[in-house]
């Protein structure tokens, strides 16, 4: 069977990552997170002090950061110059750091050339900001996820419980908010829903209809419709 490949765009905490897994289980696909290396790239600099201000430093720091994301057991983990750090990258020092880092072109530049050598391959669904702008414009599917800004903070809030991570709703909510604005308004490839991008809002649907469409829309893709 033709394998393609999935871009998904969205604002934080809707989603993406639940059905981006969800979609490598039921077909196989190879699911990366292009957040989880922003996050990676984002707590080697907090380890290290780097200044982000000074390209020096930041280029310096890239040259030393390699991320990659392994399967054990059927999940995902992130993995930091070898260190697993998949608990580490959620916790709110990253989460509040991750937007600043993550508009650098130096980074973009960096972390577009290893999503786009992963995708070479097709069979990939992979989730971000950029990806069915920048990262690949020509992706055969490209969804762009969004839905309710208080269900958004509340799904976050029980993800990071369910993580053992501790932090106040408040505090999960104002980081979102933050995020998405920091996503939304910087000049190097903004958060953006690509013209070509099908809008789903999964506000008042179950994970299974929004599988089941998306895995419709796929089929569509590769037959060519
Ligand atoms: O997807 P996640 O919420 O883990 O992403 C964390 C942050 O990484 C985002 O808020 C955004 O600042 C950055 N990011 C990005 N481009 C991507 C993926 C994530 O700028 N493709």
């Amino acid at each position: 069977m033709k394998k393609i490949i999935v871009a998904i765009d969205g604002h934080s905490s809707c989603g993406k990552s639940t059905l981006a897994n969800d979609i490598s289980h039921a077909c196989g696909y190879l699911y990366i997170s292009t957040g989880s290396m922003y996050r990676a790239a984002t707590l080697y600099f907090l380890r290290n002090d780097t200044d982000i201000k000074d390209p020096v430093a930041v280029e310096k720091a890239l040259n030393n950061i390699n991320t990659d994301l392994r399967v054990i057991d059927g999940q995902t983990f992130t993995f930091l110059n070898d260190e697993n750090v998949e608990t580490e990258i959620r916790d709110m020092p990253v989460s509040n750091l991750v937007s600043q880092v993550s508009a650098i072109p130096a980074v973009r530049t960096s972390m577009v050339a290893q999503q786009r050598k992963i995708g070479e391959k097709k069979g990939v669904v992979m989730d971000g900001r950029d990806i069915g702008t920048v990262v690949f414009p020509e992706a055969e599917l490209k969804i762009f996820l969004t839905s309710d800004p208080n269900i958004r903070a509340i799904r976050r809030y029980k993800e990071l419980q369910k993580k053992g991570i501790i932090a106040a709703l408040h505090d999960v909510e104002a980081n979102l908010t933050q995020r998405d604005h920091l996503d939304s308004t910087r000049t190097n490839s903004p958060l953006a829903k690509a013209s070509d991008a099908v809008l789903i809002d999964n506000t008042n649907i179950t994970r299974e209809e929004q599988l089941a469409m998306v895995l419709a829309l796929m089929d569509c893709r590769i037959k060519g419709a």
